[in-house]
């Protein structure tokens, strides 16, 4: 797998978080919302799906992908739309949301409810793996996305989710080890897994924590009796250096991921507006 346009793209987003890129205003923008465990990110496009612009905030407002503080919620989408629209200084009227697969519809709703609230009209509801898929195009292989709070997984054969499962063990995790190995707080340990320079030394840490999730992922591809050579790590958590390494040798299958894992999602959920 070739991952230069994907990485190219998700350099964009990085930079369109800091630096102000020039578009053609008279052009709807497209845009993605990804509420989630940990952040809730907005990825603005313009009509030649180029990024423009991105916001995010760090959020305890969703878990396990079930939206728990509604009114906190559509606050921080408010607050980001609005942050975007100064960046970009245009009106942002549509976008598109993703849920994990298995969402019930009521619970779809909720996460629509949120971004309606916040004054964006929501022209379309995907599920997560096939936002990750927008990004990546992989036609046969397992996308796996440790978030904040759970592990999801899609296995995708001739380009069609075959197979998904969400199961909660994810970054939270991770930082909790962390965290009680240090007798720190959960925020303090959040920093040092972040932290590049820190990660060789709690590696050791949180492995078994991998492990797991290795686990989880080799029991889901046994379960769904298909052949599967490449796994492909997307979601915050699989920025963690080395993570690709245990994984694969602990499921037997090539693993890889892109450049900055954590914007897949929201870069596809945008595409997809
Ligand atoms: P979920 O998918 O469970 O709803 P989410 O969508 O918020 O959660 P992501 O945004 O994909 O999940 O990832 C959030 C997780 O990634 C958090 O646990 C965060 O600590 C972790 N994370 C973010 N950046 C890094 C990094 N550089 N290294 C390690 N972990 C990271």
């Amino acid at each position: 797998y070739d991952y230069t346009l994907v990485n190219k793209m998700v350099k964009e987003v990085e930079k369109s978080i800091y630096e102000t890129i020039e578009f053609d205003k008279t052009n709807e923008i497209l845009l993605g919302v990804d509420l989630g465990t940990a952040y809730i990110v907005l990825v603005a496009l313009d009509k030649y799906r180029r990024p423009i612009a991105t916001e995010m905030e760090y959020a305890n407002v969703v878990r396990d992908g079930l939206v728990v503080d509604f009114i906190g919620a559509t606050n921080i989408v408010r607050r980001l739309k609005r942050k975007l629209e100064d960046k970009l200084n245009a009106e942002l009227k549509y976008a598109a949301i993703a849920v994990p697969p298995g969402t019930s519809a009521r619970d779809c709703d909720t996460h629509r409810y949120v971004v309606e609230r916040a004054g964006l009209e929501v022209v379309k509801v995907l599920d997560e793996p096939t936002a990750a898929n927008a990004v990546l195009n992989i036609k046969d292989g397992v996308i796996v996305d440790i978030g904040g709070g759970t592990t999801g997984l899609s296995i995708i054969k001739e380009n069609k989710v075959i197979y998904t499962a969400d199961e909660p063990t994810g970054g939270t995790h991770l930082s909790l080890v962390i965290a009680g190995n240090y007798k720190i707080d959960f925020e303090s340990a959040e920093e040092i897994k972040k932290d590049k320079y820190k990660q060789k030394e709690i590696f050791p840490i949180v492995l078994p924590v991998i492990k797991k999730i290795a686990s989880i992922i080799k029991k889901h591809i046994l379960e769904s009796k298909t052949d599967v050579n490449s796994i492909f790590l997307v979601g915050g958590t699989s920025c963690l250096e080395g993570i690709e390494q245990v994984i694969e040798k602990e499921t037997g299958i090539q693993t890889t991921k892109p450049y900055n894992p954590l914007f897949i999602t929201p870069l596809g959920i945008a595409l997809n507006c």
